[in-house]
């Protein structure tokens, strides 16, 4: 497939204005992992992508074991006041009981010690009363109180694991727990970004008449990287058609993909467009959302570029509830649906009908105690002050007019996003 396929050209939009939904259905339909795999020590897979599924070749807890400190015995056999003959000996965790628990009679083991035969529950130790060779334990103990059965976790043949996965520490004790001590993950997704404009300056440096500081690309770079991509900063390009297309050609041949923000407008002036064109295809999709009308998507060879709005609201908004989505599945990641969760607005207002809006947001509880979830006052897609407030974005679909005090609106914590 070669970037200018029309049939496979994958970042084709729909025709018009098109819903979040659509746009979303759009991209999940036709991007597929870019990435290739490699193996990794446990030590090292926090965080990497799973490239095979994990199946279990062994039962856990491999064999019945006692879940506390205490005195293992057989229901069946005990006498009604409870007294059972103390067993000489003691299973502990590595250390089975080589014998035989008569009946009537209880063995000391230690938590995680296989059940020794004989035995079906376990006293506690604190519960019971000991003397002289022989154990008082609590007569209403239920048959396999205190034992933890073999299998109860996982049996083997069990796939734990499944591809597509960002591994979290708790995956990497399931590996570990079945014996697996390397994963076979996907090479991490190299991401590019950079920002263009001769306006554009470093912050820590001095602006000058007319300049303003560069606020998208630390940004951008922060969120890629907290995704798990290996990023890297290309730093800002100046408004040279030639220096652009230079840069970027480059950039497109050692990653898998360059993100860029005030990309997406498509006019005679903008150096992004002219030079993935020249280099390319690119495509500028309209969403009917708020903020964030146009992002471009295109290709250089093999690499995908992305084109943010130039607003960092927007940059924000599209970044979680588009390009970070895309790039983990081209990254071999299944694509993340975000839950929101249903809160009652601590405000009222009316909204355009006919697009998506992401209003910055943040919970808080009313007079009365209750969770209630309040809105940024003021709507600017340049105010970073409100993605700085806010922790989570309120979600309005299409087709809301207006939102009643006390309605429950579509709440979508940060965490839920990513970040
Ligand atoms: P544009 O998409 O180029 O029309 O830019 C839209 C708005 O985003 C303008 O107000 C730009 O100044 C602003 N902007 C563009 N790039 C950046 C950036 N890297 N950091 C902060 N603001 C930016
Ligand atoms: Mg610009």
């Amino acid at each position: 497939m070669t970037a200018t396929d029309p049939v496979n050209d994958c970042y084709r939009p729909g025709d018009g204005r098109m819903a979040l939904a659509d746009a979303v259905a759009r991209l999940k339909e036709r991007i597929d992992p870019v990435t290739g795999t490699e193996t990794v020590a446990l030590a090292g897979a926090a965080g990497r992508i799973l490239a095979e599924p994990v199946v279990s070749g062994r039962t856990v807890p491999p064999f019945d074991n006692s879940a506390v400190d205490g005195y293992a015995f057989a229901t069946a056999a005990q006498p009604a006041d409870g007294r059972l003959r103390l067993c000489e000996g003691r299973a502990a965790a590595g250390h089975p009981f080589d014998g035989q628990v008569a009946e009537g009679a209880a063995l000391r083991v230690l938590t995680g010690a296989r059940m020794p035969d004989g035995t079906d529950t376990v006293a506690m130790q604190e519960d019971v009363h000991l003397s002289d060779g022989w154990v008082d334990v609590p007569t209403k103990l239920k048959t396999g109180a205190n034992r933890r059965r073999a299998g109860e976790d996982v049996k083997a043949g069990d796939a734990i694991l499944r591809p597509g996965i960002r591994l979290r520490p708790q995956d990497l004790a399931a590996a570990a727990s079945v014996g697996v001590g390397r994963l076979q993950v996907r090479a991490p997704l190299t991401v590019a970004v950079f920002s263009i404009g001769d306006e554009l300056c470093e912050p820590g440096g001095e602006a000058g008449a007319g300049q303003i500081y560069d606020s998208n690309r630390p940004m951008l770079s922060a969120l890629l990287n907290g995704a798990g991509f290996v990023v890297t900063d290309l730093g800002i390009l100046p408004d040279d058609a030639a220096v652009v297309r230079r840069r970027l050609g480059e950039a497109a041949e050692r990653h898998h993909a360059l993100v860029t923000s005030a990309g997406a407008s498509i006019g005679d002036e903008d150096h992004t467009v002219a030079a993935v064109r020249a280099l390319g295809t690119l495509h500028a999709w309209q969403l009917a959302i708020k903020p964030g009308r146009p992002i471009a998507f295109g290709r250089i060879s093999d690499c995908t570029f992305v084109g943010l709005p130039g607003n960092p609201v927007a940059v924000m908004v599209c970044y979680v509830r588009i390009v970070r989505p895309m790039l983990q599945r081209l990254a071999g990641m299944d694509w993340p649906e975000p839950h929101a969760f249903p809160v009652p607005a601590g405000f009222e207002i009316d909204k355009k009908p006919g697009r998506r809006e992401y209003w910055r947001a943040r919970l808080a509880l009313d007079e009365a105690g209750n969770l209630t979830v309040a809105k940024f006052p003021r709507d600017g897609s340049g105010l970073i002050s409100s993605l700085t407030w806010a922790d989570g974005l309120i979600e309005v679909a299409e087709d809301t007019a207006r939102i009643e005090r006390g309605q429950p609106v579509d709440f979508l914590p940060f965490s839920e996003l990513g970040l």
